[in-house]
């Protein structure tokens, strides 16, 4: 295969830089299908973006390594930053320890240790610092790896954790593995996955592997475990990766038969980059959601495998058991708007799946868009299969989490709840009346059982619709009346000079 992706250096390239990642977008689903990638693009221009003079909030690529490769049992992740960078540790702690708990493992806390560096340290460099965290993280907990992740503050002081990370690889005999992931390097925190997976397949995945036909590496966050009654059906393993996955985990995925994933958002980068670099091939296919989108999948997995034969029987026999139980769904989810905002690629199955269930879905909001996932191939082109398959998305909506933004989207589309993973705007839609359904276990829309278990939780949560509405009659929105007038989510990117007039 070509190689796409640059392992040589430790720094990897962004998802700006190697896809053309944009965050900020409207228009049908259509039409940006149309003007990404796979469809040749802008004429080979990157694809054009709103830029707005304001930003609200968003989320940082350290704190993506931070709950990627600060979840890896026996390792350790020291952030090389301020303290201040270390503020998601309480949330990420939490994760880590329910997922441990879902999955049956052993609960414990994150072992993520923060340099704490100072003003002084702004001066004189924090090097110091950092060898002294790597003592210390050594002496507490015997790590099987550990990593460093970097950050704003020592992106521009240009402390040298490369040469810090080799130093005690020697030194201590286990990989010690820097990660780039400083937050103004790239406009979308997804980079930071790709950071972590860049550090893994250089310095942790077993140069020298035993193959194992029937190991399947499953790239993952904390969901709970439903593709190993799943892929066991076709007498195949799963080794979860890389949230909650031991070091060894991550070292034998080299051994493994194929690489799938529940979102390509997520996955695109490791599972590219096991294949280059290891031959471990990746599963090209639609994403695993909706009937068509769980058969195709399912398809890839029995052919790269050989197992095409326990492919079909589970696929009839899954089909059987879901059909009758969906008809009596839809009957009662009949009438009902649903609004995704969540991740890129998950958004595309998740809609898939507001579609299956019946429910009008027109409006959507993702928080970045990749026109192209690493791996080059059409048939990882979700948002074309969602448009193909089940139809436009009237107002597609990308924002990396502009709550003021999606104040409006909510305001126009008016849906009669929500889908997110994200809970933060959870909270706005409560205020606006709008029930959330909150997707913390990604893996719950997966295949076949996906759709009626998210069918299941909807109709929980709009059981709740009044006490949303009671919320929404006695609390005050902290904007503007001006920007509670608006209609365009998208007004000060298309008119800047809005946002210095009183
Ligand atoms: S790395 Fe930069 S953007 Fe991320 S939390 Fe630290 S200071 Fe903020």
């Amino acid at each position: 295969m070509v190689k796409t992706l640059n392992l040589k250096t430790p720094v990897v390239e962004s998802r700006e830089q190697r896809l053309g990642t944009i965050v900020s977008w409207e228009g049908k689903a259509s039409e940006l299908v149309e003007l990404s990638a796979y469809s040749g693009g802008c004429g080979g221009c990157t694809l054009c973006e709103l830029s707005s003079p304001f930003t609200q909030g968003s989320v940082c690529s350290e704190q993506m390594v931070e709950c990627q490769a600060g979840h890896v049992r026996e390792a350790v992740l020291i952030q090389h930053s301020p303290i201040g960078c270390a503020a998601g540790q309480v949330a990420y702690n939490s994760l880590y320890r329910n997922g441990l708990k879902m999955r049956n493992k052993p609960v414990e806390n994150i072992r993520v240790i923060s340099t704490n560096l100072q003003e002084r340290d702004m001066v004189f460099g924090g090097v110091d610092k950092l060898r002294q965290s790597i003592h210390d993280a050594w002496e507490r907990y015997h790590p099987k790896a550990i990593f460093i992740g970097s950050s704003c503050a020592t992106a521009i002081i240009g402390d040298d954790i490369d040469s810090v990370a080799s130093e005690f690889t020697e030194e201590l005999g286990i990989p010690v593995v820097p990660m780039h992931c400083e937050g103004f390097r790239s406009k979308h925190w997804s980079t930071g996955f790709d950071s972590t997976q860049h550090g893994i397949l250089r310095q942790i995945v077993n140069r020298h592997p035993k193959k194992q036909e029937d190991l399947v590496n499953v790239i993952n966050l904390w969901g709970s475990d439903v593709f190993t009654p799943m892929l066991a059906e076709l007498n195949l393993r799963v080794n979860y990766v890389i949230d909650l996955a031991t070091v060894d985990d991550l070292a034998q995925m080299s051994e493994a038969a194929c690489t799938i994933g529940f979102c390509n958002t997520l996955s695109s980068y490791l599972a590219t980059g096991l294949e280059q670099e290891f031959g471990v091939p990746q599963v090209k296919a639609p994403m695993p959601y909706g009937f068509q989108g769980t058969d195709a999948w399912l398809r890839e997995i029995g052919k790269v495998t050989h197992r095409e034969e326990l492919v079909e029987k589970y696929i009839t026999k899954k089909r059987a058991e879901v059909k009758p139980k969906l008809v009596e769904l839809r009957k009662k989810l009949k009438g009902l708007r649903g609004l995704s905002a969540t991740g890129s690629a998950y958004s595309h199955g998740l809609i898939s799946v507001l579609r299956e269930l019946g429910i009008e879905s027109d409006g959507s909001l993702v928080f970045h868009h990749d026109p192209v996932y690493d791996s080059g191939d059409p048939r990882q082109d979700s948002l074309a299969q969602l448009v193909h398959q089940y139809g436009d998305v009237q107002s597609f909506n990308v924002s990396n989490r502009q709550q003021f933004q999606f104040y409006i989207l909510l305001k126009n589309i008016k849906p009669d709840f929500i889908i997110i993973r994200h809970n933060g705007l959870a909270p706005l839609a409560s205020r606006m009346g709008i029930p959330a359904v909150p997707l913390g276990d990604e893996h719950l829309a997966v295949g076949y059982d996906g759709m009626l278990h998210v069918g299941e939780i909807i109709l929980d949560v709009i059981a709740h619709t009044k006490f949303h509405k009671n919320l929404a009659a006695h609390v005050k929105l902290p904007y503007s009346k001006w920007w509670l007038e608006q209609n365009d989510p998208y007004i000060l990117s298309k008119n800047p000079e809005l946002i210095y007039q009183d």
